[in-house]
């Protein structure tokens, strides 16, 4: 069904101010019509009555010497002076018909006056009918009856309802001109604002304010969502220091804690003390992946995360790394599946972090099933890094967010420990050597995607 809440706000703009325009025209047309129609009525009254005057002075004597045939010539000459007259009659005091006029040959409309409820005048359809008693010394000797058939009226009325139609689309026409134009002020400046929200809600970068330098509501609007932005980016910029200066701090004493736990390692031979310090060593192990992450993601978003570009082989790079996996990994069989010989210019080491983690993720998301499949293909200029899982996968509405800092998809992840920090980290080392990172839906599990440029075709950082 037809809403008009549903209409765009550009579209209820123009149709408020079209319709606007329409109920203003119409009413002016309206009164200007009415009012130029009783003025035409008015004249014609005055013109009607002067004329009955004129007739009932010339017909005192005829009436007081009942000569109609005097009083007939009378009448007769109206047809020269006023051939609008149809009908026309002079009546005895009585109000019989002493003379009377045809102008053609019509039914006597003598009823028309008998219908006068005593007044002078009256407009019945096309029709005046004007009756004016004769008066000799204030005395009533007789009354002229005469009947004008109002043609001009029709073409009148007609000629201004033309006009006014004409008028009134020309200015309609126009109202929506100017609608259409004023609209963008009012209508693009709001999506404008919404748009940049939109874009903020996705990208979450609060860099970009919105530029609107008026001073109606909807500058205000985009003022207090410019201040809100600002606020939200002091806030991110008070949390990347604190996130900085804990991770660095925490470094220091974990490094050492590491260190004693190693020679704990070392010297403890007995259990359980043995398996109480392994499991310590674990534990330290997972507090510095969190830490290196942490200070990567302060570096990436001070602008510090520094690349160190060197000419390497992916292939051999996705071999060690593989087998380095196996070793410690038992649960799943890691299988590579074909070869490149194509090199890129890379930081092999932030390469290597992104295999590392893309893999930790498919192991960790695919508990209870036992392969994971790594491939590399040429693809044009660029090589394709593929790492598929058969494990719970991700929901294609979730699959975008994925690369955003500390997100974790909301039904699984809540089994699985982690922070949201690796597939952010990546995809800022990928991009930054001008590559891509995407993931794909599987029937079951899912496939992550990197591509690198070729050396030919690498851009030097
Ligand atoms: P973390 O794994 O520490 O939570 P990541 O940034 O590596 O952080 O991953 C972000 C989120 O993406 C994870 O919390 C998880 O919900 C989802 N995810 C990543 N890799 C996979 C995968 N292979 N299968 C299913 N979900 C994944």
């Amino acid at each position: 069904m037809f809403k008009f809440f549903d209409i765009s706000i550009k579209g209820k703009l123009v149709i408020m101010q079209v319709f606007t325009s329409l109920l203003v025209l119409s009413i002016f047309f309206g009164v200007y019509i009415l009012t130029d129609i009783k003025d035409y009525k008015q004249r014609k009254v005055n013109n009607v009555i002067g004329l009955a005057q004129v007739i009932g002075t010339n017909s005192v004597s005829a009436i007081q010497f009942q000569d109609d045939k005097t009083a007939n010539e009378i009448l007769g000459e109206l047809k020269k002076v006023s051939p609008e007259i149809v009908y026309a009659a002079i009546l005895d005091k009585e109000g019989n018909v002493f003379a009377n006029y045809k102008s053609r040959a019509m039914d006597s409309s003598f009823k028309g006056f008998g219908t006068m409820k005593g007044g002078k005048v009256d407009f019945t359809g096309k029709h005046l009918f004007v009756k004016n008693e004769i008066l000799v010394d204030r005395e009533l000797i007789g009354y002229v009856c005469l009947e004008v058939e109002l043609t001009e009226l029709e073409s009148i009325k007609q000629s201004k309802y033309n006009i006014a139609t004409v008028l009134l689309l020309v200015s309609v026409g126009f109202s929506v001109l100017i609608a259409i134009a004023i609209q963008p002020y009012i209508s693009k400046r709001l999506l404008l604002l919404v748009n940049r929200m939109k874009e903020v809600g996705k990208t979450g970068d609060y860099s970009n304010p919105v530029i609107d330098n008026g001073s109606d509501e909807i500058s205000t609007l985009s003022k207090a969502f410019n201040s809100l932005m600002q606020q939200i980016r002091e806030n991110e910029k008070k949390k990347d220091e604190f996130i900085g200066i804990a991770s660095h701090e925490l470094k220091t004493p974990l490094t050492s804690i590491k260190g004693y736990l190693e020679l704990l390692d070392q010297l403890e031979d007995k259990h359980p003390n043995k398996l109480f310090v392994q499991k310590s060593r674990e534990n330290v192990d997972k507090l510095e992946r969190l830490i290196k992450d942490l200070l990567d993601v302060s570096k990436i978003q001070s602008g510090q995360l520094q690349l160190n570009m060197k000419e390497f082989n992916v292939d051999e790079l996705i071999d060690e790394t593989v087998a380095s996996f196996q070793m410690v990994v038992s649960t799943h069989q890691l299988i590579k599946e074909n070869r490149v010989t194509e090199t890129v210019l890379a930081d092999r080491q932030r390469i290597e972090q992104v295999l590392v983690n893309l893999l930790s993720n498919a192991i960790k998301y695919s508990p209870g099933e036992s392969k994971i499949l790594v491939s590399c293909k040429k693809n044009g200029t660029e090589l394709i890094i593929k790492v598929r899982d058969y494990g719970i996968g991700i929901p294609v509405d979730e699959q975008e967010n994925i690369f955003k800092r500390f997100y974790r998809t909301k039904d699984m992840s809540v089994h699985i420990s982690g922070f949201g920090l690796g597939l952010y980290i990546c995809r800022d080392i990928i991009n930054r050597h001008k590559g891509k990172i995407w993931v794909e839906k599987e029937d079951k599990g899912s496939s992550f995607y990197f591509s690198l440029p070729l050396r030919s075709t690498a851009v030097e950082v």
